[in-house]
């Protein structure tokens, strides 16, 4: 019977690994079993302070890019997402329909609709439906634009303004007075009868009537 052989002796286990102190490549092992190779040092001629404010003095030189905000407004690109607005045909009728699509589409929860009944003495919309009652919570909101995609009558658009800050949580709730568009010339306050055709399909189907007082849409931003 032989003696059984010793183990080969083994490195420190203390400090860095040997490719470390030796400043070579270090060859580490991923998670998906992918090799990566790092440096181990930085090799140049330049002292490493030198090195560190490479970058500080590189940028020194380059152009500032302080905004001046608020003295001097932001401008956004054209298809920024910012707050929401509710759409007027020409004659001023609101387009939202009270349909609630915008509202199931959000994924925030951040959309409350209550629709309502258009009589023939109280019209808001053309067609049946109006939303009676619109919100959108800033606080939950993220601009996302999910809403807009499902409108089925391009009530719901999106503008550019961006400075929907406050300090009051309510305030932050808008209503639908705050989000409809503005009315423009040749537009009526709701409700009134409907000005540029017979039914709904006048409004949502068919192209406007040369002559008619039904012009390209105005006041809608995208
Ligand atoms: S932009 Fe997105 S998060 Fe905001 S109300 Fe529309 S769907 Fe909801
Ligand atoms: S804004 Fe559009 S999707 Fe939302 S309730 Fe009105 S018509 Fe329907």
């Amino acid at each position: 019977m032989s003696e059984p052989t010793p183990p080969p002796p083994t490195e420190p286990t203390s400090g860095a690994s040997p490719a470390r102190r030796e400043g070579t490549a270090i060859a580490r092992q991923s998670s998906e079993g992918q090799s990566n190779t790092a440096p181990g040092k930085r090799s140049s001629w330049l002292p490493g302070p030198a090195q560190g404010f490479g970058v500080t003095f590189a940028t020194m030189f380059k152009k500032v890019t302080t905004e001046e905000y608020p003295e001097v407004p932001k401008q956004t690109k054209p298809r920024y997402h910012g707050r929401h607005v509710l759409n007027r045909h020409p004659d001023g009728l609101e387009k939202c329909v009270g349909c609630e699509l915008c509202a199931w589409a959000c994924p925030a929860d951040a959309i409350y609709v209550e629709g309502g009944d258009n009589t023939e003495d109280a019209r808001f919309s053309p067609g049946e439906r109006y939303g009676a009652v619109y919100q959108i919570n800033y606080l939950r909101c993220i601009f996302c634009g999910l809403c807009i995609e499902a409108c089925p009558t391009r009530s719901l658009t999106m503008s550019n303004d961006f400075e929907l800050a406050d300090d009051d949580r309510q305030a932050l709730i808008y209503t639908k007075e705050q989000l409809m568009a503005p009315l423009l010339p040749g537009m009526e306050q709701p409700p009134h009868p409907m000005r540029l055709g017979e039914n709904e399909q006048d409004y949502y189907v068919r192209a406007p009537q040369p002559g008619s007082d039904a012009e390209p849409v105005i006041g809608e931003r995208a």
